[in-house]
């Protein structure tokens, strides 16, 4: 073998997995961007069964990950008052941060007009072929709020878990181990069981990660292929205030935040969660990426007891990227239509983006279905709804990655802060990028 690719193969070896993943991304964008003018069926076709072969394994463990880690979370915390007092603290943090987001959103778009003038991309046209998909997202979202709500309390919890709906399983998850935390010692044995099947799932996201690299290479590949650079140039003001949005949220709101509530320093904690910041890019799903985002934690110093509990309801009902998105994007076909923006409507707009937000499942696409429930009361004609909702479609994915990016983010971000708030977090290992492998030992 020649010198140099000697020294290339012991330089990948050598490198930690975050950058073997950050290859696969960037390589992707490019191979995407070749495909996409160099439409290739066969390649397509590889990958995507290597993309969806990694979302595949990588889904086949959220479940028993998502009930044991919140099960061994919630007992080990045991006490109830300290239970209520970290769940209240979680969702005060995760609501300052959506709040933030949706405000962001709100004041870039009205400053920037991305809309003005973009009527003329959101053709009609290209609505055509999705027509059946936009009517029924519509319909399915029309005044129902509470069926929405009434529908986190699962009629069966085994029908759930078998269906994979994440909120209904959480919602008895907790109450069930709540419940377990509260019977004592008895407990003992179901919990050891829970602790064995936790462990045993890391170790097998242990094993998927070996193949995040291609996953992540093959996703952003096919994401790419199907945007196109013409298309982006239309609607780049549009993807202009989104990145700006995400960008701040990311690097001016998140170290703000951990600056005021804790002492943790967020370059170390974002060099902890790399892994997981790029497979939530590559996948665009919050709940794929569950493990990855508990493992990498963990690895670096912040204890069981938080992650357990706070990033699985995090990848769940945390959803600030997203509800940024939203409120962005109905901004945007309000100036595109030229429906007055009242301030009432503006302050309706972002109160709803936050519940929609949150009721998004953590997998690609939810928040461009919720969003229906924000888009309703904006005075759209029906055929101005489903052509503003096919546009949205068009450019999902791509949106799609960056907000679940913002979305993983923040769930390590809180995390962090509550970890920090109650000594639960070793800051000789978060501090040393050295101490930790690749490897969940
Ligand atoms: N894909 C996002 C996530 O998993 C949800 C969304 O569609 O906004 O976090």
């Amino acid at each position: 073998m020649k010198l140099y690719m000697q020294v290339m193969i012991a330089l990948g070896l050598g490198l930690k997995r975050n950058w073997h993943i950050f290859a696969g991304l960037i390589l992707g964008i490019f191979a995407g961007v070749w495909l996409h003018t160099n439409q290739n069926p066969i390649i397509m076709n590889a990958l995507t069964f290597i993309g969806q072969l990694f979302i595949r394994l990588i889904q086949m463990v959220v479940i028993p990950l998502v009930i044991s880690a919140i099960v061994i979370g919630i007992t080990s915390i045991g006490d109830s008052k300290q239970l209520g007092k970290l769940g209240t603290k979680m969702i005060c943090y995760y609501a300052i941060i959506t709040t933030i987001a949706v405000a962001l959103g709100a004041g870039l778009a009205l400053l920037i007009k991305p809309g003005l003038g973009a009527a003329a991309y959101i053709n009609s046209d290209v609505a055509t072929g999705i027509q059946a998909q936009v009517a029924a997202t519509i319909e399915s979202q029309k005044g129902n709020l509470l069926n929405l709500i009434l529908g986190f309390v699962p009629k069966n919890p085994l029908a759930a878990v078998a269906s994979g709906e994440m909120v209904p399983i959480i919602v008895f998850a907790v109450m069930f181990s709540v419940a377990l935390a509260r019977v004592g010692e008895i407990n003992r044995p179901f919990v050891s069981f829970f602790e064995s099947i936790f462990a045993a799932t890391m170790k097998i996201t242990d094993w998927i990660m070996c193949f995040a690299a291609p996953g992540v290479f093959a996703l952003t590949a096919i994401a790419v292929s199907a945007f196109g650079i013409d298309i982006f140039m239309a609607i780049s003001k549009y993807l202009g205030v989104l990145a700006l949005g995400f960008g701040i949220q990311l690097f001016v709101v998140y170290p703000v935040f951990l600056r005021i509530f804790s002492k943790v320093p967020v370059w170390m904690l974002y060099a902890a969660i790399a892994e997981a910041m790029m497979v939530a890019f590559g996948t665009a799903s919050s709940s794929a990426t569950l493990p990855l985002t508990i493992a990498c934690c963990e690895k670096r110093g912040i204890s069981h007891k938080v992650t357990s509990f706070v990033i699985p309801l995090g990848a769940t009902l945390n959803m600030d990227g997203t509800a940024l998105l939203q409120v962005v994007a109905v901004i945007f076909l309000a100036q595109a239509y030229g429906i007055a923006l009242t301030p009432l409507i503006i302050v309706q707009v972002a109160l709803l983006a936050i519940v929609a937000s949150s009721t998004s499942a953590g997998i690609p696409g939810a928040g461009l279905i919720t969003i229906a429930l924000v888009l309703n009361g904006l005075g759209l004609s029906p055929e101005q709804l489903v052509a503003g909702f096919a546009f949205l479609f068009t450019i999902e994915r791509i949106t799609d990655m960056m907000r679940t990016l913002v979305n993983v983010t923040s769930d390590a971000v809180v995390a962090a802060a509550i970890a920090d708030n109650e000594n639960e977090i070793n800051y000789d290992l978060l501090n040393n990028p050295e101490s930790y492998n690749d490897v969940i030992e």
